[in-house]
């Protein structure tokens, strides 16, 4: 990636994330705007990278980024079973025409970003507390600071693509189209119903059974 490339990778054998200037601008991250947009746009990101260390294929890998199993059995069973759930509910979507998101295809970003967003939100109520109270829940365009991070999220995937290029990525991209990697990992978290009020059984909230949890 060059300096002003507009993405980050994680990088399983070399244990590197990087994140090049390009992305260190809005609406990922701007610091002149308040922490909860930042940390629901940037702050994401940078749990996604680090949960792709943990994904179905970076799982694979030791600190020192050779390809070696270090899990106990138990917790392999366990992760698949969760994992399992989010190829599931991608596997679900449709995303046009007749076109299904390719659940497998896509599994390790879908993880990354279920990860990510619920990595920063944690890390942003962590930085709220040490605010003055009126901070921690003053709103700003008459959003909380929870649902400004969780806008934001929505925000950085804004997209506009031809019929024609969605069907193609549909086959070979392994990131889901921006409208998914919003709604897939926010219909997955408490969190989200929490912040906007959402009542069960809403199409944005999963019900409990289905809900996937991996980290
Ligand atoms: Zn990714």
């Amino acid at each position: 990636m060059s300096p002003p490339t507009v993405n980050a990778y994680y990088s399983p054998w070399r244990n590197e994330i990087v994140f090049p200037a390009g992305i260190l601008q809005p609406p990922f991250f701007d610091a002149n705007t308040d922490d909860a947009v930042n940390y629901g746009g940037i702050g994401a990101v940078i749990g996604h990278e680090m949960t792709h260390g943990f994904d179905d294929q970076g799982r694979k890998y030791d600190p020192q980024g050779n390809m070696k199993n270090w899990w106990t059995a138990a917790d392999e069973k366990r992760f698949q079973e969760r994992s399992k759930k989010i190829v599931e509910q991608f596997n679900s979507y449709v995303a046009m025409d007749d076109l299904h998101i390719n659940g497998e295809l896509t599994e390790g970003e879908n993880i990354a970003d279920l990860g990510g967003v619920k990595l920063a939100y944690a890390a942003l109520e962590k930085a709220l507390q040490r605010k003055p109270a009126a901070e921690r829940t003053q709103k700003i365009d008459g959003f909380t600071p929870e649902q400004r991070f969780f806008l934001s999220w929505a925000q950085v995937w804004r997209n506009n693509t031809r019929s024609e290029a969605k069907r193609l990525r549909l086959q070979v991209d392994p990131h889901s189209p921006g409208q998914f990697r919003v709604n897939g990992p926010l219909s997955n978290l408490p969190e989200f119903a929490r912040a906007f009020q959402i009542p069960d059984k809403s199409p944005m909230v999963r019900p409990a059974k289905d809900r996937v949890q991996i980290w």
